[in-house]
């Protein structure tokens, strides 16, 4: 089917009601998620050994990786013994990861379902792992139940400030998802004032993207971006300042919703409307937080090691997120209703650094975060920047990177930024390190576009 005749057929969809578009899938996560929110704790504590022992069964018999790392036969333990064997897997790490990586397929869902996902987190060592197809509607029952907290009803209209490359273009209408994407390559004077009357006439109800995406788009222009009269800000997964979030919802006159969660569909939390910490689903994932030596640690701050329930294609059983945070299980309901573990002080992989386009538009990393196989072989990576319009792309690997590896580095990201950034890339020994010790995704030595931006940028160094 021809792309123009798909954008027809998607309009049309477009019409149909975003219950009917949906489908059974995702109405019957929603459900049982809106109606299992105010389940005790011990229901909980239940509910997670079975999954557990259904998944340590499912990778045990069908995941070779496992076969020799999950002990004994888990259909028969008691729910405490289950959580006993789960403890005994010791857990995965992003070196395993790429060690074992076609190990750690199961065998029990067809090539077809499989789907390899890279990210390049600004720890600079990008992973690829599998997730199962299909399981996007899962994620987005999640999703918009936590965005319901504030308001948010499916098929609600949202302008999302996003990384994809939109083929050049500085906006794209998605009927399908009731959502005008805005490159988070272009947002600078030049590129958003003409498309200005397009996003005013789209009317979005709900602003969506990374909080620094976000702040970068208001900061553009607040009179303007305030002028939309938004309901709701919805911030994905990326750190949060405090007055980050003063300033996105003063500014805009709108509460917020912000969640965690990771593209390996490990665990994922919503922020509570009462504080600020994330409710982790129990439905999602099982969470835990891990010392540096690997012991157990709650109600302090520890490394957040994930168990994912959705995606079975690669089961990754205790994973290493990287992530820091303090996590708390709940016994009686916080005063949202909730009793699901929660998650405080995160310290996510994102930090809000940016490139300065030659337009001067302000693009975030967390844009630029490579989703598919490209940088497969790459062991970390840093942008270097000195001027506007241009930065040196560095990269580590075990070994010679190939001349068309590189090559592929240089098309996916052309595809993106084309325009706004010449790109070079170099492959190095090492990367260069902040007198903090910390490896930062982007070294920055041209000034940021407004004071907004250059103070997140500051606190980040
Ligand atoms: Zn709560």
């Amino acid at each position: 089917m021809s792309a123009d005749r798909f954008g027809r057929v998607s309009e049309l969809a477009s019409f149909l009601p975003a219950n009917l578009r949906l489908g059974p899938v995702f109405w019957r996560w929603r459900r049982l998620i809106d109606r299992s929110e105010t389940q005790s704790a011990e229901f909980w504590t239940g509910y997670q050994a079975r999954r557990l022992r259904g998944l340590l069964y499912f990778a045990r018999q069908t995941v070779p990786f496992y076969r020799r790392r999950i002990g004994s036969d888990p259909t028969r333990l008691s729910d405490r013994d289950v959580f006993r064997l789960l403890w005994e897997v010791p857990p995965l790490g992003k070196d395993d990861l790429r060690e074992h990586f076609e190990e750690l397929w199961s065998t029990a869902i067809p090539k077809w379902r499989r789907r390899v996902v890279t990210t390049g987190g600004s720890t600079g060592a990008p992973v690829a792992f599998g997730i199962e197809r299909g399981t996007a509607l899962a994620e987005w029952a999640f999703i918009t139940s936590i965005w319901s907290r504030i308001g948010f009803r499916v098929g609600d209209r949202r302008l999302m400030v996003r990384g994809l490359a939109l083929k050049g273009q500085v906006i794209r209408t998605r009927h399908l998802l009731d959502e005008l994407q805005v490159s988070a390559f272009h947002l600078s004077e030049e590129h958003l004032r003409p498309v200005w009357p397009d996003i005013q006439g789209f009317g979005p109800p709900f602003l969506h993207g990374y909080p620094s995406a976000l702040t970068a788009f208001t900061s553009w222009d607040e009179k303007a971006v305030r002028s939309l009269a938004v309901r709701g800000i919805l911030c994905a997964s990326e750190a949060l300042l405090p007055w980050q979030r003063s300033y996105l919802t003063e500014t805009l006159g709108a509460p917020i919703s912000h969640w965690y969660g990771h593209s390996e569909r490990l665990v994922l939390g919503g922020e509570c409307s009462h504080r600020t910490a994330f409710h982790m689903f129990p439905q999602y994932g099982f969470v835990e937080t891990i010392d540096p030596d690997g012991g157990m640690c709650e109600d302090r701050p520890g490394e957040i090691v994930g168990t994912g329930f959705v995606s079975r294609a690669m089961p990754l059983i205790r994973y290493r997120t990287g992530d820091m945070g303090t996590l708390h299980r709940a016994t009686t309901p916080c005063r949202c209703g909730r009793t699901y573990p929660l998650l405080t002080d995160v310290q996510g992989r994102w930090r809000q650094e940016f490139l300065v386009g030659r337009t001067n538009a302000p693009i975030s990393p967390a844009a630029i975060n490579f989703h598919d196989d490209s940088l497969v072989g790459v062991t970390g990576l840093q942008f270097v920047q000195e001027s506007p319009g241009s930065t040196e792309l560095r990269l580590t690997a075990g070994s010679a990177l190939r001349p068309e590896v590189v090559e592929r580095i240089h098309r996916a990201l052309v595809a993106k930024v084309a325009g706004e950034l010449d790109v070079q890339i170099r492959q190095v020994d090492r990367l260069e390190v902040l007198p903090s010790g910390k490896t930062p995704l982007i070294m920055q030595r041209a000034a940021l576009p407004n004071p907004v931006l250059q103070r997140l940028a500051d606190e980040h160094a």
